[in-house]
């Protein structure tokens, strides 16, 4: 009886799951694999953001919350709005979701109908086309190069916007590239918005993790077109705790509520007192950041330095900790190349394949020094 529903058959098989099986199956077999493909922070939450949640149990603020989010935590985003953004959204134009990812849902099937195109710069983060298809909205890719740095042409853009042309979907710094766009490209993508009657979601998950370049958000630009979305993962260090967060006109903000309300009521509350620590003891976690930027700076440099050194053009990220190689040395087709790295090499890395970016695979470079090194020995030893 057990049939399942065209949505759920409509998701595509990852090929990242593909490769991330294969590692943990070689593991069970005691083979020592080395992980590059985890999108995640190796380091540890602040230890002043945990101690706020430890305070938040012990004092028993351990039940349902409002559905947008504790009230200090939507003062807290509107205050970081501003102080970090110059962005404006009152504390009724914020709300507070399980991760980011969530924010993303819900601004998706709040804002999108069945037929709606949706503008999407690639190589992009594997969930946007997944997410657009399940509102029933069709993703249009818009390419980027590597030659470029994945940096988005603006022209490119709106060459793609159609009579059905809805939305146009943001992330900068951007997962899997790297790419941070200039203040110019958000400028004339903005203008694209206002010529076309266009809403802009821009992912800024990344924000704080932006090397040699200047992250702008778009929402100084068009801020009557644009959806804000942000949360604590990536720049705290909070992966696990769940916390993402949407600043937007209130009428948008209000549908992404009462889908929560219908789906999973409010983010967890521990993690949101955790979150309203991160925000409102700004200093301490700028110190985090700082230390997490300048480790994730140094990193990048030789992961670069070294695939480029061994034959695999490797673009230098401005911002997030991913690097994108080309594989063509090794296989034609990325996930053969994937495979190999895998197998031969016992590394894993995710295949462009889901990307959008064919002939590339993606290693994160969120991890140590000394194992960075040796991923470059192991990779190495496949072509020489
Ligand atoms: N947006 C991008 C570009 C990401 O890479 C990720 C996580 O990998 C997310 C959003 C989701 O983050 P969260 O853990 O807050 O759901």
């Amino acid at each position: 009886p057990f049939l399942l529903s065209d949505r759920a058959l409509s998701l595509k098989p990852s090929s990242t799951v593909a490769v991330t099986s294969r590692a943990l199956e070689l593991r069970r077999q005691g083979v020592d694999v080395i992980s590059m493909s985890v999108g995640e922070p190796d380091f540890d939450t602040p230890a002043h953001v945990k101690a706020a949640a430890m305070t938040a149990i012990e004092s028993g603020k351990t039940k349902y919350t409002a559905v947008n989010g504790i009230p200090e935590l939507r003062e807290a985003i509107s205050a970081k709005f501003m102080r970090e953004n110059g962005l404006s959204y009152a504390p009724d134009c914020v709300t507070v979701t399980s991760g980011g990812k969530q924010a993303l849902f819900n601004a998706f099937m709040a804002l999108l109908n069945p037929g709606d195109e949706v503008l999407i710069p690639a190589p992009y983060w594997v969930s946007y086309p997944e997410m657009v298809a399940l509102a029933g909205a069709v993703p249009v890719a818009v390419p980027t190069t590597p030659e470029s740095g994945f940096q988005l042409d603006p022209q490119a853009l709106e060459a793609r916007v159609t009579p059905r042309t809805r939305m146009i979907v943001l992330n900068s710094p951007g997962n899997p590239t790297g790419a941070v766009f200039t203040p110019e490209v958000l400028e004339a993508v903005a203008g694209v918005a206002q010529r076309h009657g266009l809403i802009i979601v821009t992912d800024e998950m990344y924000e704080h993790l932006v090397y040699d370049a200047r992250q702008v958000s778009i929402g100084l630009y068009a801020p009557e077109h644009t959806l804000t979305i942000n949360g604590a993962s990536k720049a705290y260090a909070m992966t696990g705790w769940r916390i993402g967060y949407a600043g937007g006109p209130k009428g948008v903000i209000a549908a992404m509520n009462a889908l929560q309300s219908q789906s999973t009521s409010n983010a967890s509350s521990v993690s949101q007192y955790a979150a309203l620590a991160a925000l409102e003891e700004h200093e301490a976690t700028a110190r985090f950041i700082d230390m997490a930027r300048g480790a994730y700076r140094e990193r990048r440099d030789v992961i670069v330095a070294g695939l480029n050194a061994l034959g695999l053009p490797t673009p230098t990220p401005q911002g997030a900790f991913y690097v994108m190689a080309n594989t063509d040395r090794l296989h034609t087709d990325e996930l053969e190349a994937a495979r190999r790295i895998l197998d031969d090499a016992r590394v894993a890395v995710v295949p462009g394949t889901d990307f959008g970016a064919p002939g590339q695979v993606r290693l994160s470079y969120a991890t140590d020094l000394n194992t960075i090194h040796e991923v470059l020995r192991r990779i190495g030893t496949l072509l020489t």
